[in-house]
């Protein structure tokens, strides 16, 4: 924690950049909200003002304290659509694909999160880390154990973060010490829900693995969770690999595919949310936009774990909301900008380029649509909870160098979203308090 003062209106001058609405494919000029010279005013943990410094300063009172980040860019605080907290132990790990990468790593670092106090250590180290990279909110799945999606919803809320979690769901297909029942999944997943789920900014996500390691009945009771409560999340993975999706054609015979497993038990609605997404049809795309269901993109994972390229394209032109995610530990980095670089990269092998503007709304925006949130967080107009970025464009020599050469904002933000980790980001702040400050200590906050 490194403000401690009590200030009830701060306003953050700086180049203030977000983003509107998704500036789509043809990057409509409108979307992108930028002041050069702006100011960003902050009262009582949400944005009360924004706009340019000349107009903004004059209005402000002496009670309100400056922040003076001339120089620097402020954007929303960014948002990771799937992680796995408690695989962080085993980000880089060297050789598999996804179902050999669960049984030689995922299984054996999962068992040891029945105790409660790995669980919390590992879970104020995640979000310290999040918070270094400039992710202020997330989608985090646990372990098969309660304790894990306590510990980390603790931390969250006591970092008042906007943070949704659950403990994973599996009763078949792992070893016996990570295998609950159809009953226990169900009466854990539903004491949480009434424990955790809208306590202050914290969610509960519904949080089977994937298909092949839940029975009918255990995928039936998720179904009924998720109509019980509709305004949880549903978290889990699709079609990330094709020996899983074989698999799963053989576990599951009566199914049209793999998501067909997940609509026919009920999982498809607004806040269900599914990891991966790559070997879908166009069936699928279409049964998620007619449910509102959406898609988290984990591109540094898909390369990383050989699973495939996910179709950005293909997944907006069938009108389904899309959220990026590290999906750490199968990705390879907590920094949501070096995610954005890796989006860049797979939509590029399909011939599709995102532009700079789309790639911010990837990392802020877009995440903030695909978890229902995007009247709360994802950009800055006033009423919004005060979550945001200050990011240095001059972190390294090089990024000072590349970002001096550039033109407009346009050419700034792409060379930092493609250059950029977390050596850019120089604070990053949670309704209004200051979180994380690059060099100093960080922490839980008081
Ligand atoms: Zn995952």
């Amino acid at each position: 924690m490194t403000e401690q003062t009590e200030v009830r209106r701060r306003a953050f001058r700086g180049c203030i950049v977000y983003c509107r609405h998704d500036p789509g494919e043809g990057n409509d000029p409108e979307a992108l909200e930028v002041h050069e010279d702006g100011v960003l005013v902050v009262a009582d943990g949400r944005v009360e003002a924004e706009g340019p410094a000349a107009q903004l300063l004059p209005t402000l009172g002496p009670e309100t304290e400056i922040s003076d980040q001339r120089g620097r860019l402020i954007i929303p605080g960014m948002v990771d659509c799937h992680i796995h907290f408690a695989q962080t132990d085993i980000i880089a790990s060297y050789g598999e694909q996804l179902l050999t990468w669960l049984e030689r790593y995922t299984f054996p670092v999962e068992g040891r999160f029945g105790d409660a106090e790995l669980a919390s250590e590992t879970a104020e180290f995640f979000l310290d880390e999040l918070l270094r990279n400039g992710t202020t909110s997330a989608l985090v799945l646990g372990t098969v154990h309660a304790v894990s999606a306590e510990a980390v919803l603790d931390a969250a809320h006591r970092r008042g973060m906007r943070l949704s979690a659950g403990k994973v769901l599996m009763d078949r297909n792992a070893p016996d010490y990570l295998r609950d029942t159809a009953e226990t999944g169900y009466r854990d997943s539903r004491a949480l829900i009434e424990r955790w789920h809208g306590v202050d900014r914290l969610a509960y996500a519904i949080t089977p693995r994937f298909a092949p390691t839940s029975s009918d009945e255990q995928l039936r009771r998720v179904g009924e969770l998720a109509r019980a409560y509709p305004d949880t999340y549903v978290h889990t993975h699709v079609a990330e690999n094709p020996a899983e999706v074989a698999w799963v054609s053989e576990l599951f015979p009566w199914s049209r595919s793999y998501l067909d497993v997940y609509d026919r038990f009920g999982m498809l609605r607004e806040r269900s949310v599914y990891a991966h997404c790559i070997h879908l049809d166009d069936g699928d795309r279409r049964r998620m936009a007619e449910t509102g269901a959406v898609m988290g993109f984990c591109p540094t994972s898909n390369l990383f774990l050989g699973s495939g390229l996910f179709d950005y394209a293909a997944a907006r032109d069938a009108g389904v909301g899309v959220g990026l995610a590290t999906d750490v530990g199968g990705g390879t980095s907590f920094s949501m900008l070096r995610t954005a670089a890796e989006a860049y990269k797979v939509a590029q092998l399909q011939g599709t380029s995102l532009s700079a503007a789309r790639l911010l709304y990837l990392v802020t925006l877009a995440g903030a649509e695909a978890l229902s949130v995007a009247d709360r967080i994802g950009g800055f107009r006033p009423g919004r909870e005060a979550d945001l970025v200050v990011l240095d464009p001059a972190a390294t020599p090089l990024l000072a160098r590349r970002s001096a050469a550039a033109g407009d904002i346009t050419e700034r933000l792409f060379a930092l979203l493609t250059l950029g980790d977390d050596r850019c980001i120089a604070e990053t702040w949670v309704a209004g308090r200051c979180l994380h400050r690059r060099g100093a200590d960080s922490g839980a906050g008081g």
